[in-house]
């Protein structure tokens, strides 16, 4: 047992979701599948993950920043990556296409850019040309198309066009009207390219939850975030098939008997209403938890105890009752829920967020061990 917080990874358990994930859940052999790496893995550790993922033979891994890709590159990994989001200047952008590393690119501004890195580096770009089919954050918009297609290919020497690729508003409702008319609008983007000549390696649009549920999204590839960490993309996707992959613990640093009345943690938000135990866990929002979170608990010796009063920097503080509970005993935070513990997606109900933030701001002072179970 660790004395300090730690993040344990259960690779056994994200091959498993890997393999549930490479089966009919997300369409045929015909559709690829990227797992996405992005903010170092969602918190579970970009490199070692990519390495798992590489290992049960997923071909494409996606990042957001071109520095997230030479960071896999840096470790020894030499698959299809890409890395969909630069702004100008961005120094790491010829060490991409130097490396191999495939760009998504938005713009006929972002085009010229990547142009201009890969003549410096006397490359050539893989490109996924993105157009925004109504989410409104990357990509350039229908009127824009044409545009960018034809810069691209004229820059043909220079750059290759990989891929053409949207993202969706609501994967995560798989009965949003808006995913039936960002679809049309993907429809029509590909015919424009067809009829322009373009016939890119890939075409891709869902992401999990889009994935999971609306098999007119899948095209050529998937782009796996949550759902490879065994995590619902949101409450109306049945996860159950999944894995949560990350169990978060630490030992109890402390623990006290104080009488009724006493006061925990800052502002005395909280009083105990009669004597009781109080026991203080070594982790706080320095390592990620919320500082917002409401009615948060804690699994400590096989019982569920409340979180009182704020959570500090580096600490909680829980109110044992009259169980037993000793220095040095493990406290599970959050981990699949198999024994009643918290899951992430508990955290995410009491601070009002969604699990995809509370497993990807687990900090840096936070180790990540890796275990197979
Ligand atoms: C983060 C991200 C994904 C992965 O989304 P999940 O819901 O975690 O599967 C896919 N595509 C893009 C563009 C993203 O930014």
């Amino acid at each position: 047992m660790t004395h300090r917080a730690e993040a344990m990874i259960d690779l056994a358990a994200f091959r498993h979701n890997l393999d549930y994930l490479s089966g009919p859940a997300c369409g045929g052999p015909e559709v690829a599948r990227m797992v996405v790496v992005k903010a170092d893995a969602y918190g579970h550790g970009a490199v070692p993950i990519a390495h798992a993922a590489r290992e049960a033979g997923i071909p494409w891994l996606g990042v957001a920043y071109p520095s997230e890709a030479l960071r896999l590159r840096e470790s020894g990994d030499a698959g299809r990556v890409l890395a969909w989001l630069h702004a100008p200047g961005d120094p790491d952008l010829r060490g991409c296409i130097a490396a191999d590393v495939d760009l998504g690119v938005g713009s006929v501004g972002g085009l010229r850019e990547v142009i201009e890195a890969a003549r410096e580096v006397q490359g050539r770009a893989r490109v996924h040309l993105k157009i925004d089919t109504g989410l409104g954050r990357g990509g350039c918009m229908p009127s824009e198309w044409t545009e960018l297609l034809t810069a691209a290919l004229a820059g043909t020497d220079r750059v290759h066009i990989a891929g053409i690729w949207s993202h969706l508003a609501s994967a995560d409702l798989p009965d949003a009207p808006e995913t039936a008319e960002q679809i049309a609008t993907f429809e029509m983007a590909l015919d424009t390219a067809a009829d322009l000549g373009i016939s890119p390696e890939v075409r891709h649009l869902a992401s999990s939850g889009a994935a999971l549920t609306r098999p007119d999204t899948r095209y050529d590839l998937v782009r796996l975030g949550i759902a490879a960490y065994g995590l619902s993309p949101g409450p109306a996707i049945d996860a159950g098939a999944l894995r949560p992959i990350m169990t978060l613990r630490a030992a109890v640093a402390a623990v006290k008997r104080v009488p009724a009345g006493h006061g925990a943690s800052y502002n005395l938000t909280w009083r105990a209403p009669g004597e009781t135990t109080l026991a203080l866990v070594p982790i706080g929002y320095g390592d990620g938890l919320p500082r917002t979170v409401r009615g948060g608990a804690v699994h400590i010796a096989g019982v569920r105890v409340p979180i009182v009063g704020r959570v500090a920097m580096d600490q909680v503080i829980v109110d044992v009752g009259d169980t037993a509970v000793s220095p040095g005993d493990e406290v599970i935070v959050w981990g699949p829920g198999r024994a009643g513990e918290p899951t992430a997606q508990d955290w995410a109900r009491w601070d009002d967020t969604i699990g995809y933030e509370i497993v990807t701001r687990v900090g840096p002072r936070v180790p990540r061990t890796y275990i197979e179970e």
